[in-house]
């Protein structure tokens, strides 16, 4: 791990081992920490809350670790039982950013801190933080990619464009929209993008039309399979494929590669986001142009300094507070910065960063 932090014992847990792991510690309470997660599905959630897991536990920190399976009643009672158990902190990236304000209500009936971890949970005036990269920068790179790949600011097209969205239970999704369509939008309304499918939203508040439920890869590669056959019959091809995260990516380029593109040959252009390790793969075979790529790390380490400060009663660190209104307030925010990698930055960036292995990724 590229953290120092573990080193830091948390005042409140400083006294408290050995005993503190089993929870029977006089002050073990003070500590008490719950994590909720989305889903195993995704490597990116399983190193988040790991590794953040990790960092607590060492700090001598009660933790309590769950993954919903991307079911929100399996996430709410997950939440109900860790508040049950004493949890102080609640760690909680929603799988429903809408559904969780009732359980915030009762972890408010015992003083717990709520940290947003990663999305935004919204209509509640109970999240006290939020951590997270910066979601619309991440759709802003993926929109200044293609942009710049195809040579749009330069006059270049007509392409063929297929847009997706993330999922429309996901806070995060329509800001990943926002910031590519913001770059993109002009070039479609200019002609020099055109998407056959007709699947181009008009303005930004419309991307959930063309979300995929649940990130997920083999709904993902359905719908291109649809587009594929319905629109693309006539032989014209796909040039470019906006996808706003690796797992709708993975489904988009079996759908391609079954429908006979070759990579290097006629592929299309694909953006991507998490730098999972199948997608790193695809970049370096050429059927994935570049990744938007977030050291979730870093996330961790942030949340744990969250969680230190917390525990101190001194001011907890925040770096926006103007982005992030949930419906009942907006919510402290501390953004970190996302950055593109393409295939010369594997070695550089996730490599030798120890983010991925090179055995990961057949290096
Ligand atoms: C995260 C992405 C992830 C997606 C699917 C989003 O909320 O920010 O990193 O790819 O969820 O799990």
């Amino acid at each position: 791990l590229a953290t120092g932090a573990v080193a830091l014992s948390l005042a409140a847990c400083a006294s408290d081992s050995p005993e503190a792991e089993g929870g029977g510690g006089e002050g073990a309470a003070e500590c008490n920490v719950g994590i909720s997660m989305p889903t195993r599905s995704l490597e990116r959630w399983i190193n988040d809350g790991e590794q953040l897991q990790q960092q607590l536990e060492d700090a001598d920190c009660t933790v309590d670790l769950q993954y919903a399976d991307n079911k929100t009643d399996q996430q709410i009672s997950q939440i109900q039982n860790q508040i049950a158990g004493g949890a102080k902190i609640l760690v909680i990236a929603a799988v429903d950013g809408e559904a969780l304000a009732p359980v915030l209500e009762e972890a408010k009936g015992q003083d717990a801190t709520v940290i947003a971890y990663d999305r935004l949970i919204n209509g509640s005036p109970n999240v006290d933080y939020y951590a997270t990269f910066d979601n619309y920068k991440v759709g802003t790179l993926q929109g200044e990619y293609i942009e710049s790949t195809l040579g749009l600011a330069d006059g270049a097209g007509p392409f063929n464009l297929e847009p997706f969205a993330g999922s429309p239970d996901d806070n995060n999704a329509k800001f990943f929209f926002a910031g590519a369509w913001d770059v993109l939008l002009p070039y479609v309304e200019s002609g020099q993008l055109v998407v056959p499918s007709g699947k181009s939203p008009a303005d930004n508040d419309e991307w959930a039309s063309i979300g995929i439920q649940g990130w997920a890869s083999d709904k993902a590669q359905a719908e291109m399979d649809n587009r594929l056959s319905s629109f693309y019959g006539d032989g014209s091809q796909v040039n470019v494929v906006l996808s706003p995260n690796d797992s709708l990516a993975i489904g988009i380029e079996a759908s391609l590669k079954s429908a006979g593109y070759v990579p290097g040959a006629d592929y299309p252009i694909i953006t991507g986001q998490d730098a999972d390790k199948a997608n790193v793969q695809a970049i370096l075979a050429g059927e994935q142009a570049m990744t938007v790529w977030k050291d979730t790390r870093t996330l961790g380490d942030q949340v744990f300094a969250m969680i230190e400060s917390i525990n101190a009663g001194e001011e907890v660190e925040v770096n926006d507070t103007e982005t992030y209104d949930n419906g009942e307030k907006v919510v402290p925010s501390f953004l970190l910065t996302p950055e593109v990698v393409v295939e010369e930055d594997v070695q550089t960036k996730l490599i030798d960063s120890g983010f991925l292995e090179a055995s990961d990724v057949g290096l």
